[in-house]
């Protein structure tokens, strides 16, 4: 079979990329530019015309995806702005939500061969921050971002944006899919993973310039940029970016995962549970918050994820793989000496 995966230079889709090559399907990635696609052609030569990419400048124009969706069996959609530097809440939503809805309208007119459509929706659109610790499922939406956006526009704190612009995006996928649904031959499977972490395949020159999540991660376990008391609270839940990768086949090959959104982390984390992890592999990275104990660190966020293990059941990556893998691939990259 052969996939269409938009966005494909990002953190999490170049993995995606990997592994449904790795599982032998053939794959249609879309970048916004060329010069985006050239690094990608390297990465993946050895997969020779099973690999191939094509220019999609504007997820947001109506029918921009009209030649890409021809001839794919399936489609995984990833690209969405997922960043803090939004001013005008609509920087992040407009692409989030007419990006998914212009992926699904050409599949809709042009996708005859498409049988599944996988969404990377998030756990922003599940999760609401509140004053108790909460365990959240796929039955719950964040209501919350939405109002603090229409309330507070751009004075809303960048934080809700990014959930707000994934909330709507998600919400639009499954409305547009209710509406359709009897006109075409495929179904919707949306995945939605918290915090991303772990090795990093696109094209990055240094440290500064990496995606999101994997930043964060940096400033707090190699740059030692979060106080004592941020590295023992500061946390939600993660999942390996190898991982979320698999889960993109998975919910690709699942039958019973069409019309579901999947919850995909194998846990709760505090920054410290990386840097202790880290402190001992390698003993000059900051040792942080030496008197944190895991035992009785408070998880606000945490997720049910029952139906993955149903749906799925991934062998994940545990926090110790996941940060030594991280590591060497930094000083592979010369940015730890
Ligand atoms: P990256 O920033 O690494 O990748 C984002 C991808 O989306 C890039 O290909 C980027 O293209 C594309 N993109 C962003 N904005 C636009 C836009 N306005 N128009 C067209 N394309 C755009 O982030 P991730 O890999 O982390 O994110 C990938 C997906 O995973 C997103 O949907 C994100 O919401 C989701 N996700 C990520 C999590 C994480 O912790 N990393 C957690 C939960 C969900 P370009 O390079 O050209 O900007």
């Amino acid at each position: 079979g052969k996939v269409l995966v938009t966005g494909a230079n990002g953190y999490v889709a170049v993995w995606v990329v990997k592994s449904y090559l790795e599982k032998g399907f053939s794959v249609r990635g879309t970048v916004r530019s060329e010069s985006k696609g050239k690094y990608l052609r390297q990465l993946f030569q050895s997969y020779g015309d099973k690999f191939e990419l094509v220019v999609v400048d504007d997820i947001t124009r109506e029918g921009a995806f009209d030649e890409a969706v021809k001839g794919v069996d399936a489609i995984a959609h990833t690209a969405s702005p997922f960043h803090n530097r939004a001013d005008d809440p609509n920087d992040v939503i407009v692409p989030a939500v007419h990006g998914t809805l212009s992926v699904l309208n050409s599949a809709l007119k042009h996708g005859s061969s498409v049988k599944r459509v996988v969404i990377t929706a998030s756990c922003a659109s599940i999760l609401e921050y509140g004053p108790e610790p909460r365990v959240f499922s796929e039955k719950d939406w964040n209501e919350r971002a939405i109002r603090e956006v229409n309330e507070k526009g751009r004075a809303a704190a960048n934080g809700d944006k990014y959930c707000a612009s994934k909330t709507l995006a998600e919400r639009a996928a499954w409305d547009f899919y209710n509406k359709h649904k009897s006109e075409v031959q495929w179904d919707v499977s949306v995945l939605n993973p918290p915090y991303v972490f772990g090795p990093v395949l696109h094209e990055v020159d240094k440290p500064e310039n990496l995606n999101e999540s994997s930043r964060l991660w940096w400033d707090a376990v190699v740059a030692g940029k979060l106080s004592n008391e941020e590295l023992a609270t500061n946390g939600s839940a993660w999942v390996d970016v190898r991982d979320l990768a698999a889960a993109h086949v998975l919910a690709t090959t699942t039958p019973e995962a069409g019309g579901e959104r999947v919850i995909i982390s194998p846990g709760a984390f505090k920054y410290q549970d990386f840097v202790n992890i880290a402190h001992r592999l390698y003993p000059k990275l900051p040792a942080g918050n030496t008197s944190y104990d895991p035992a009785k660190a408070v998880h606000m966020i945490q997720y049910d994820t029952s139906k993955e293990r149903k749906l799925f059941g991934i062998k994940y990556h545990t926090a110790e793989e996941m940060t030594r893998d991280t590591l060497e691939d930094f000083i592979k990259r010369g940015w730890i000496s």
